[in-house]
């Protein structure tokens, strides 16, 4: 096992990936800009070293401050969290030339699904059926025309770089197609440094549905079940929930088959998990991402599994030491992301916590990492934290949420907490009814505003 881990990330993952150092008896080592300072994970760490200014590029990007960090401290594994340099193949490979663990998978299997093409090839060939769309990049306009008709409009075009919801862009008719193309190629270029794009059916109604996967890295793999994260904004999840509820039993064990077969085959190391688009009771393979991911809590509350500790485990060379005849699924859980944002226009909303009270009770969990008199600094991502809920059913599921969101303060800030008030209220969510589309449709239909 590792001696000692430096956690090369911030807010509320740090702080888990931290509450699992704990747990395993090993020292830990935060790292923070100058605008993190006065951070809670900074505060719980066993070592802190400040890493740069506020700007993310200078400080939790900076590979070269990382490995010194690690070399003052003795920290002998990185754990990157999910963001900044989780997907980032040559960080993993440089920790490796100067012999420090990446808590993550392989670099070539980072490699391989970070080219969204190349996941695409690599789910076909391991099986998993992908979203109707171009074999490989789109090599001319003309080529993207005549697949676009082939496959329907609307096509969505895609950065085969692209992540985080950026770099894509829905195309209606062909002229529209021309006009998508060029600025998405410019934007790809300009986001991501590839511009490469390949062209997908977009799909009218699906839900979407991902499959969390654990594997030891010599071919053992087993799956963890499914999550439903189709309530989205521009792309980004919201509310994530497990078990998904459209699914049955028959399905969703043949999906999670198929996904932990494809890991076996790879060797795949670490946790990950395979999202697909589901429509009409068939599944498409959309992407991989090969991380832990902010949603993991609704899969460990319903299995009760530690999923970073295992992370931690199977990269120090380990076992985890469960089968999936092993893995038993218990009730339901659901996860809201509490954004410091302006719940109607979304704009962020940093400043100072004036009065914060999570709630709590039982089959509550609150995974962040501000408190009362933190102030939220504007440079980063707006999540402020998550209340993952856990209930026998999906039914006592949302009546413990519906109750700890209305207990939940979070004041001198904007939040998304009243967008998630009124979501738990309407019909369509109460019975597990809505698609990726569901919910701009109903904050188009102004229901923030009734
Ligand atoms: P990213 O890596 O940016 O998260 P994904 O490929 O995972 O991109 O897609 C993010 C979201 O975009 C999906 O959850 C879904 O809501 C939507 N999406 C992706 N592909 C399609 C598609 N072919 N048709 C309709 N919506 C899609």
């Amino acid at each position: 096992m590792f001696d000692k881990i430096l956690i090369a990330n911030r807010g509320e993952i740090a702080l888990r990936v931290l509450r699992a150092c704990k747990e395993l008896g090993i020292a830990s080592v935060a790292v923070h800009s100058t605008a993190d300072e006065d951070a809670m994970h900074v505060r719980l760490a066993d070592e802190s070293v400040c890493i740069g200014p506020p700007a993310a590029r200078d400080s939790y990007l900076n590979v070269p401050a990382l490995l010194a960090a690690c070399e003052i401290t003795g920290a002998d594994a990185v754990h990157p969290g999910y963001g900044f340099l989780s997907e980032n193949a040559r960080f993993a490979e440089i920790l490796a030339e100067h012999d420090i663990h990446f808590i993550g998978p392989k670099p070539a299997h980072i490699r391989l699904m970070g080219d969204k093409i190349e996941a695409r090839r690599t789910a076909e060939r391991l099986g998993m059926p992908v979203v109707p769309g171009s074999d490989g990049g789109l090599s001319s306009d003309r080529e993207a025309i005549s697949l676009a008709h082939a496959l329907g409009f609307p096509v969505l075009v895609k950065a085969a770089a692209g992540g985080g919801g950026r770099g894509m862009k829905v195309a209606y008719e062909p002229d529209e197609l021309i006009a998508t193309l060029a600025t998405a190629r410019a934007e790809a270029k300009a986001a991501f440094g590839d511009d490469a794009l390949y062209l997908e059916k977009y799909l009218a109604h699906p839900r979407h549905v991902e499959i969390q996967v654990l594997g030891d890295g010599h071919g053992r793999a087993i799956h963890l079940g499914e999550r439903d994260c189709s309530l989205q904004r521009r792309y980004q999840k919201i509310w994530e929930e497990g078990r998904c509820p459209a699914l049955n039993d028959a399905a969703r064990n043949a999906i999670g088959e198929t996904v932990a077969k494809a890991m076996r085959e790879l060797e795949y190391l670490g946790v990950g998990t395979v999202e697909f688009l589901y429509e009409d009771g068939k599944f498409y393979f959309i992407e991989m991402n090969t991380r832990i991911q902010v949603e993991h809590p609704v899969t460990e509350m319903i299995t009760d599994i530690d999923l970073v500790l295992e992370q931690i485990r199977v990269a120090a060379g380990g076992d985890f030491e469960f089968s999936q005849r092993d893995v038993k699924f218990n009730g339901h859980a659901i996860e809201c992301r509490i954004n410091a944002e302006n719940p109607v226009s979304f704009r962020p909303s940093p400043g100072k916590i004036v009065h914060y009270h999570p709630p709590g009770g039982l089959g509550v969990r609150v995974d962040s990492a501000v408190y009362h008199g933190y102030s939220i600094p504007p440079y980063y991502d707006s999540l402020v934290g998550k209340l993952i809920v856990h209930g026998k059913t999906r039914g006592e599921c949302l009546m413990r949420l519906k109750r700890a969101l209305d207990e939940f303060v979070i004041d001198g800030i904007e939040t998304t907490l009243p967008l998630f008030r009124a979501l738990v209220r309407e019909k369509d969510v109460i019975d597990g009814d809505f698609h990726i589309h569901w919910l701009e449709g109903f904050l188009a239909g102004g229901g923030m505003n009734g």
